[in-house]
């Protein structure tokens, strides 16, 4: 027998049979559109979104009125670092990411980058651990954000989140991380680490593909956002 085995659950795992159990009917029976407010399918389905909402919440430390779905973590990023460049973009004009982030953060930033934004790639240490000296010194008066992962996709490595967090939060600069290899992994909580975005993706933790989260804080300091498709308010 040479059945290969399957190690690779960094890039993806598969579906948990009850993750698959609890969407089966969703698909057939209680397929209304969640946005439809004035039918039984629409409140079906949106009280199903609610309540995913609450649990993803959960994970994290967070309120359900601060997560945003969205189809992985490539979009939560994408939707994190531009939309509040965008939306903040008369304040500040400095990113401040790390060279061994994910293409979703790194090109994110790149794009900003060309678009006049000032881009700035903190170091890391021999061991994959970013630098906190040198991020510390590359923060401004016009640094908008500060973009570090949780765990890194490629070597593992955990990053301080709570001390970067406090070092954003003494700063006033906002405070994002990828956690697609984290989440569900380690305990993450947005108010003792003090981060204002974080980026989830559910097909690293036993969802199906295609399903993410951003969580957007709105509690103490809101951070608003210019959303990237328009009209998608729901
Ligand atoms: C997998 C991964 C992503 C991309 O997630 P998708 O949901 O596939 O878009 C982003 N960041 C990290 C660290 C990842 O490991």
């Amino acid at each position: 027998m040479n059945l290969p085995i399957y190690l690779d659950y960094h890039a993806t795992t598969p579906v948990d049979p009850r993750v698959l159990e609890v969407m089966l009917p969703f698909f057939t029976q209680t397929f209304g559109n969640p946005a439809s407010r004035n039918h039984k399918f629409g409140w079906a389905a949106s009280t199903a979104v609610e309540n995913a909402r609450k649990q993803v919440a959960k994970l994290i430390n967070a309120s359900a009125r601060e997560i945003v779905f969205t189809s992985g973590a490539t979009e939560s990023n994408n939707l994190a670092i531009k939309g509040v460049a965008q939306r903040y973009s008369d304040r500040s004009n400095h990113i401040i990411t790390v060279a061994t982030e994910h293409k979703g953060v790194l090109d994110s930033a790149k794009r900003l980058a060309q678009d006049g934004f000032r881009l700035t790639l903190a170091r890391v240490h021999s061991d994959g651990l970013v630098d906190l000296e040198n991020l510390s010194e590359a923060m401004t008066e016009r640094t908008l954000m500060v973009s570090v992962m949780a765990a890194n996709n490629e070597i593992g490595v955990l990053q301080p989140l709570a001390e970067i967090g406090r070092m954003c939060h003494e700063r006033g600069v906002l405070f994002h991380t990828d956690t697609a290899q984290a989440a569900g992994k380690i305990p993450l909580d947005v108010e003792a680490m003090k981060i204002d975005l974080l980026s989830i993706a559910g097909h690293k933790m036993y969802a199906p593909k295609g399903i993410g989260a951003l969580y957007v804080r709105r509690r103490g300091s809101p951070v608003a956002l210019t959303p990237l498709p328009d009209g998608g308010g729901h």
